[in-house]
């Protein structure tokens, strides 16, 4: 009789990102790493592109509507890097290394194809996805080959992420549709974990596909998404954790380019790192955080040039309490601050919500909004790169542009998030950021509330940057 009590067997998703596959030095590196956890896991692989192909793939596409011998160019260049690596990597007296320069052939000849659709037809988004995905095609491949054409004798299965992840159709930054896609993962992925003569799954990162099978990337860094929707998939059946290789530690509690000291997170919720992820600290894909959060999978993001250090950050569901309420004080050194003012007394508070789904349908991310009790103006911060495009939405909108409203931007303002999950329950520590500001004779020029009640989000003029953080740094975390 089947015994249904029977516990979760434990499964890794790896995901590696390009740096991990540049040259036979990172191969071995991963091969390594592969080999160290294979021992006690499943083990499911989600692999990026080669470091620098998606830049130039894109750039193909680019230059496909304009000069026909530049492409040539980038299309030999991403040919040569492929084969060259092959060759540093394959042995060339194994089937494998034919069937991967087959493979490359395939895919190089299919691109050139596509870089001539682009001249005769206008760009479009889709085009640009299609062609954006050949670089995790291609690397993944060469991974799978490359690891069953060693001696070791690990099986791996190679699987293009175009057949188990299902998106929607926003190109360029698809996001999943985790029902369709858990119904395919289950009925693809699952019997491949089961089979004995498979031991390893190699996935392609970074893209999936409509409903109706066109090509969609997850946007810029996609891999680490494709990781986690694969894990949150797996985890009805399994008892999954997903490690994200980088080529750093994992989360610091201050950008190092900005705080004179920074030190690792060892330990931090889902919340308090998608607060860490929304201002400014690129590690890891925001959504994938999500994903992960959903079904309290935990996930490690460790160093890939020291895999087994201890130095690294576990993120879990569970917020875990230190001595420490503030964890991280971060910050947007480069952000553009936009206020409406209104003489009137036209009620903003239902301006407000016309005011951003005007700004949402454009995808303008909004970093942060304040708004005076008065209620007749409102500020919020966005990326310095959308200024000039919500500078034109607004001014051209019937409502926004004519006679009641008047439209500030600045463009040398700084955000500074103080962060840590402890501090909903803690009294004080919003006046002990304007203190300790204020004994530095620093100006605040907004207070404002951020992406949840986790934060405290102050804005000040950019010169005082790199001042503010320091002294709350000092404040909150030296003597905290
Ligand atoms: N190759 C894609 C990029 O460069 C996806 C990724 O690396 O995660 O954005
Ligand atoms: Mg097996």
């Amino acid at each position: 009789m089947m015994n249904l009590s029977k516990e979760k067997e434990n499964l890794i998703v790896m995901k590696f990102g390009g740096s991990c596959l540049q040259n036979a030095g990172a191969f071995s590196q991963t091969t390594k790493i592969i080999k160290n956890y294979i021992k006690d896991y499943k083990l499911v692989i989600i692999t990026s592109a080669i470091k620098e192909i998606t830049d130039k793939l894109i750039d193909f596409y680019k230059k496909s509507c304009e000069e026909a011998s530049e492409c040539d160019y980038i299309i030999e260049n991403i040919y040569n890097i492929h084969k060259n690596l092959i060759d540093a990597i394959i042995d060339e007296n194994k089937p494998e290394y034919n069937d991967t320069l087959d493979f490359l052939d395939e895919n190089i000849e299919e691109l050139s194809q596509l870089g001539r659709v682009v001249r005769l037809l206008r760009p479009s988004m889709d085009i640009q996805d299609i062609i954006a995905s050949y670089g995790e095609k291609m690397s993944t491949f060469i991974v799978s080959q490359y690891l069953n054409s060693q001696d070791f004798g690990i099986k791996s299965q190679f699987i293009s992420s175009d057949e188990i992840i299902i998106t929607d159709d926003n190109f360029g930054r698809a996001l999943p549709l985790l029902e369709e896609t858990e119904e395919l993962i289950v009925t693809k992925i699952v019997p491949l974990l089961e089979s004995a003569a498979i031991d390893l799954i190699c996935v392609t990162g970074f893209y999936g596909s409509t409903k109706d099978k066109k090509i969609t990337t997850l946007g810029r860094g996609g891999t680490d998404l494709t990781a986690a929707i694969m894990a949150y998939s797996l985890e009805p059946k399994f008892n999954p954790r997903v490690i994200y290789w980088k080529d750093v530690q994992g989360f610091l509690n201050a950008d190092p380019r900005i705080a004179n000291q920074t030190a690792l997170l060892k330990n931090i919720s889902y919340v308090e790192a998608k607060e860490l992820a929304f201002f400014g600290s690129k590690v890891l894909h925001p959504v994938c955080l999500d994903v992960n959060e959903k079904r309290s999978i935990p996930s490690e993001i460790r160093p890939f040039a020291n895999p087994e250090s201890e130095e690294f950050t576990t993120i879990t569901k569970e917020v875990v309490k230190d001595e420490k309420i503030i964890k991280a004080i971060t910050s947007i050194e480069r952000l553009s601050m936009v206020t409406i003012e209104s003489g009137t007394m036209i009620s903003l508070p239902g301006t407000v919500s016309k005011l951003f789904s005007l700004l949402g349908d454009d995808n303008i991310n909004i970093k942060f909004i304040s708004q005076s009790s008065s209620e007749n103006n409102i500020t919020f911060g966005i990326d310095i790169e959308d200024a000039m495009k919500v500078s034109f939405l607004l001014r051209n909108s019937e409502l926004f542009g004519k006679q009641w409203f008047n439209i500030k931007i600045d463009h040398d303002i700084s955000l500074i998030a103080v962060i840590g999950a402890g501090m909903l329950h803690t009294p004080g520590i919003a006046g002990k950021v304007f203190t300790t500001l204020g004994n530095n004779k620093i100006n605040v020029r907004a207070i404002a509330q951020g992406s949840s009640e986790l934060n405290i989000t102050i804005i000040v003029e950019r010169k005082d940057c790199k001042n503010a953080v320091n002294v709350l740094y000092d404040a909150f975390i030296n003597q905290g």
